[in-house]
C-alpha cells in the first residue's frame, strides 16, 4: 500500500497548519496599514496584485468617468484597457520609458481635461527600470478633486511610500518584489473618497472576486469578524513573515539596502561600458536597473549566455516590444545587496566578452 503520509515531502511543514482566524487576518492587515503609514482601510486580497489593480478600476471607473491614464511602462497599457472596458473615457498621458513623468504634465493634462475624475499611475516600474515622483503628483492630482489610484507594487518598501500624505486613494501593493514576499497576494489602502465612489457605482462589482466593496460591506462594516470565503493561508502566512522581517530590519534600513543596490547597478553597468535605459539616476528605480543592449547584440541572447553561466544571476531581458533591445538587472528583496548585484553583472560582463 501506499504511504498517505506527506511527512517526506521537502515542504511537508506547509500542511496541517491550525486555520488563519479573522483575528489573525485583521492583525496582518493592520501591519501592512503600518507598513504604509495609513489610516486608511486597508484590505488584503488573495491574488497576485494584478487583482486588486482591476478590482479598484472596475469599482472607481463607470460609463461617464473620464480617467487620465499615465502610461510610462507595460502596466499603464493595461490599466487603459480596464478603464475602457469599464466605460471610462481614457486620457492616455504617455511618457517614453526611460524616463519618468513630471507633475507639471500631469498637472496640465488636467487642466486641460477638467471633466477627469480619476487618475492610475504606477509609482516605481519594474520591468523598465524607472519611477514618477508621486508626492508631486499627488499635489497636482489634490487640486483636481479626481480619485488618484497607485500601483506601488515595484515600490513599497525599496522607497518612501506615503499614500495619506500623498493623497493617494487606491494604494495598491504586492508581497513579491521588494517585500521580498509572496506572489500570490497583494494589499489595497482604500480611502473614504474611494469608498464612497464605488458604493455610488451601480457597475461596481459584486458578489464578485473583483469585488472591493464585498469586503468593506461585509468584513470591514461588520468590525472584521468574519471572512469572506477561507483565507488563503499559506499566502497570507508568507506576507505576515514578510512583514515580521521588514519590521525587524527597518523599513528604513530595506530601503537604504535597495537604494545603494541601485546605484551598484547603474555604476557597474557604466564601468561595463553599458548605457543605462533610464536616462536620468534621478528617475531610475530602486528595484532594477535597465540598461541598453550594445549595438548588433540581442538582449535575449546575452542573458541566456549569463544565466547559462551563473543560473542564479538576477538578469533578465526585456519584456514585449523591449525583448531585444534591453537588460535588466533585477535587485529587489533578498537580491538588493551588492553581492547579488556584483554576481549579476559579472555574470554579464562574462557573456558580453564572450
Ligand atoms: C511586478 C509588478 C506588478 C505585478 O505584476 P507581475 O506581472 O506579477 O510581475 C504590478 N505592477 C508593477 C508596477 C510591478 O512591478
Amino acid at each position: 500500500m501506499s504511504d498517505p503520509s506527506p511527512a517526506s515531502h521537502p515542504h511537508a511543514g506547509l500542511l496541517g497548519l491550525p486555520p488563519l482566524t479573522a483575528a489573525d487576518f485583521a492583525a496582518i492587515e493592520r501591519r501592512v496599514a503600518a507598513l504604509l503609514s495609513t489610516g486608511q482601510d486597508v484590505v488584503i486580497t488573495q491574488g497576485e496584485a494584478l487583482l486588486p489593480l482591476e478590482a479598484c478600476i472596475r469599482g472607481a471607473a463607470r460609463p461617464g468617468s473620464t480617467a487620465l491614464n499615465v502610461v510610462t511602462g507595460p502596466y499603464g497599457n493595461t490599466f487603459g484597457g480596464w478603464l475602457r472596458d469599464a466605460g471610462a473615457k481614457v486620457v492616455d498621458l504617455l511618457v517614453p520609458f526611460d524616463s519618468a513623468v513630471s507633475a507639471d504634465q500631469v498637472a496640465r493634462a488636467l487642466e486641460e481635461h477638467p471633466e477627469i475624475d480619476f487618475v492610475s499611475l504606477v509609482h516605481a516600474e519594474a520591468a523598465t527600470g524607472n519611477t514618477n515622483p508621486v508626492a508631486e503628483i499627488g499635489e497636482a492630482v489634490r487640486g483636481s478633486g479626481a480619485l488618484f489610484m497607485l500601483d506601488a507594487v515595484a515600490s513599497v518598501a525599496a522607497e518612501p511610500l506615503l499614500p495619506d500624505a500623498w493623497g493617494v486613494d487606491l494604494c495598491v501593493i504586492g508581497g513579491q518584489k521588494a517585500m521580498g514576499g509572496p506572489a500570490g497576494v497583494s494589499a489595497v489602502a482604500v480611502s473614504e473618497r474611494a469608498w464612497q465612489r464605488m458604493a455610488d457605482n451601480a457597475a461596481a462589482p459584486r458578489h464578485s472576486y473583483l469585488s472591493l466593496l464585498d469586503w468593506k460591506e461585509r468584513w470591514i462594516d461588520g468590525g472584521r469578524k468574519a471572512l469572506l470565503h477561507a483565507p488563503a493561508q499559506l499566502e497570507i502566512l508568507a506576507l505576515d513573515a514578510c512583514l515580521d522581517a521588514i519590521e525587524r530590519e527597518g523599513l528604513d534600513a530595506v530601503m537604504a539596502r535597495h537604494r545603494d543596490a541601485a546605484a551598484a547597478a547603474r555604476e557597474g553597468a557604466l564601468d561595463l561600458g553599458l548605457t543605462p535605459f533610464v536616462t536620468e539616476a534621478a528617475h531610475a528605480a530602486p528595484v532594477a536597473t535597465t540598461m541598453r543592449t550594445p549595438q548588433g547584440m540581442h538582449a535575449g541572447e546575452l542573458v541566456a549566455a549569463a544565466l547559462a553561466a551563473d543560473p542564479g544571476a538576477a538578469l533578465a531581458a526585456g519584456g514585449g516590444a523591449l525583448a531585444a533591445e534591453m537588460l535588466r538587472v533585477n535587485h529587489y528583496g533578498m537580491d538588493a545587496t551588492d553581492a547579488a548585484v556584483a554576481r549579476a553583472l559579472s555574470a554579464l560582463s562574462a557573456a558580453l566578452h564572450r
